[in-house]
């Protein structure tokens, strides 16, 4: 059949095309939210806010039946093993959203009992800024973060075929630790 026989209610594309745009506006989030950031996380599922218009309004709380992951607010070290657990059990492909200063950066946390940034130990694909960030700039983030999906190309999974998995600062090493116990004894016994 040549093109010209095409009739004009046909559309044609390509399968890795119409697998992304599917995907890309039926994202599942799974909302990982900890602190104030949280909460206007809620407040853009709301009906002033309305994310349902963007066909991602659907916060699934099993990993599962997740594709986004939302980091709202800090993490402190000790929930770090939680959320990693998390995004190691929702299934491929999925994305994350960091939101807000803390879970970005640490924020005005600068503490070792807080993650100075979620992407030191599970793959980012967007940040939005803010403390907090309203919900239009998580929205603006989603719309973003779709286009990406759109682009991306996810059936032959080449996305995440480059993707890594940061796995944090290294732990310091044996020699490092017996340094550090020695300064300490000296620094003590001078006092
Ligand atoms: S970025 Fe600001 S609003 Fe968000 S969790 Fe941190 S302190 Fe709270």
């Amino acid at each position: 059949m040549a093109m010209k026989d095409v009739p004009d209610n046909v559309f044609m594309t390509s399968l890795d095309a119409a697998a992304s745009w599917a995907r890309s506006n039926s994202l599942w989030p799974m909302p990982f939210a900890t602190a104030c950031c949280g909460i206007e996380l809620m407040a853009t599922a709301s009906s002033r806010f309305d994310l349902a218009r963007f066909g991602a309004e659907v916060m699934r709380f099993s990993p599962r039946q997740c594709d986004l992951m939302i980091v709202a607010g800090r993490v402190a070290m000790k929930m770090l093993p939680v959320l990693q657990r998390i995004w190691l059990q929702m299934p491929e492909p999925k994305w994350c959203i960091s939101m807000g200063a803390c879970a970005c950066t640490g924020g005005v946390f600068d503490t070792y009992a807080v993650v100075q940034g979620v992407d030191r130990f599970i793959p980012v694909d967007l940040y939005v800024p803010g403390c907090p960030p309203r919900p239009e700039q998580l929205m603006a983030g989603i719309i973003a973060l779709q286009d990406k999906i759109k682009n991306g190309g996810t059936l032959n999974g080449t996305e995440f075929g480059k993707r890594t998995q940061p796995t944090g600062p290294a732990p310091f090493d044996l020699d490092e630790l017996i340094r550090i116990r020695e300064a300490n004894e000296k620094l003590v016994a001078l006092n």
